[in-house]
């Protein structure tokens, strides 16, 4: 647990970390960090992110569908960035909202989002569990803009399939837990965390330009695709679950995000080949 959070804090740029088993949790550590944190009770969302299926993380969800059975639910969450105010403990955003469509934030709303924070005495959170550990093609996806968060949840990936969530929180930011705050039993066992230490190694600058390299490769393939790195996009015209059991079929696994939209998400190794050999399969997909 120690190593790992040396090599994520050393990625960060110097951050303590805590260890729990999923993304929802992560989100969970984060939102109660920022209330301690700062002593506000307030979070700022955005309309269609995606954090998570336990109450905290529900609560911050922007996608009213999948909240309406379960209110109430956490009080204070606001979605839409002209909420920030002097009750803000946080603003929390997705890098690119991946469940909600695969929506990269629009330019410059990351840095904004920033100054908001700065302004009115809040925090930055960024949710990286879908986004962080390379998948953007940099370590983080916030690192394409260079707008540091004062702290970033991960999972996923992290440990490569094996359960594991973290919250980074910047060196620079409040401190916020005391012992007794917030602890988990298996968070920072031992054999997810030599899973993570092996996946943080693996992601060196090579292995991220050949993400960025591979996405360009994807998406010359593909045509209109959005996202970042190998967390990709396509619209279609027609029901996505039914091109993504076609090409099942076919032998090609994907996802879809949304009605009519694919999600490739890709091994962050995929090879060059194996690239073309996937986009030739959906292109036959399409168009039987
Ligand atoms: N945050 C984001 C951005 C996610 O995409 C997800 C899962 O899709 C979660 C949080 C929740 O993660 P988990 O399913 O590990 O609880």
């Amino acid at each position: 647990m120690e190593q790992l959070a040396a090599k994520l804090s050393e990625r960060f740029g110097g951050a303590r970390a805590f260890f729990c088993n999923s993304g929802a949790e992560s989100v969970e550590a984060a939102l109660k960090w920022a209330r301690k944190a700062t002593g506000r009770s307030e979070f700022v969302a955005l309309d269609g992110s995606f954090h998570g299926r336990t109450f905290g993380a529900l609560s911050v969800t922007g996608q009213p569908a999948k909240r309406a059975a379960f209110e109430p639910l956490v009080p204070g969450a606001k979605f839409g960035l002209e909420h920030v105010g002097p009750e803000t403990a946080a603003i929390l955003l997705e890098p690119v909202q991946g469940e909600g469509g695969v929506h990269p934030l629009p330019a410059g709303m990351l840095a904004h989002a920033r100054a908001l924070a700065n302004e009115h005495g809040a925090l930055l959170i960024l949710d990286e569990v879908q986004t962080g550990v390379g998948r953007t093609g940099e370590f983080f996806a916030w690192q394409r803009e260079g707008v540091q968060p004062d702290a970033v949840t991960l999972a996923k990936g992290l440990a490569n399939g094996l359960p594991i969530g973290a919250l980074l929180v910047a060196d620079s930011a409040p401190e916020g837990f005391e012992p007794g705050d917030h602890a988990s039993t298996f968070g920072g066992n031992p054999v997810a965390c030599a899973a993570a230490c092996a996946v943080v190694d693996a992601i060196d600058e090579d292995l991220l330009a050949h993400v960025r390299r591979v996405s360009k490769i994807f998406a010359d393939g593909l045509g209109e695709t959005r996202g970042a790195g190998l967390l990709l996009a396509v619209d279609i015209d027609r029901p996505a679950q039914e091109v993504v059991e076609a090409a099942l079929a076919n032998g090609l696994v994907i996802g879809s995000a949304g009605p009519t939209t694919l999600r490739l998400t890709p091994p962050l190794t995929i090879t060059e080949e194996e690239a073309d050999l996937g986009i030739d399969r959906l292109r036959e997909t399409l168009r039987s």
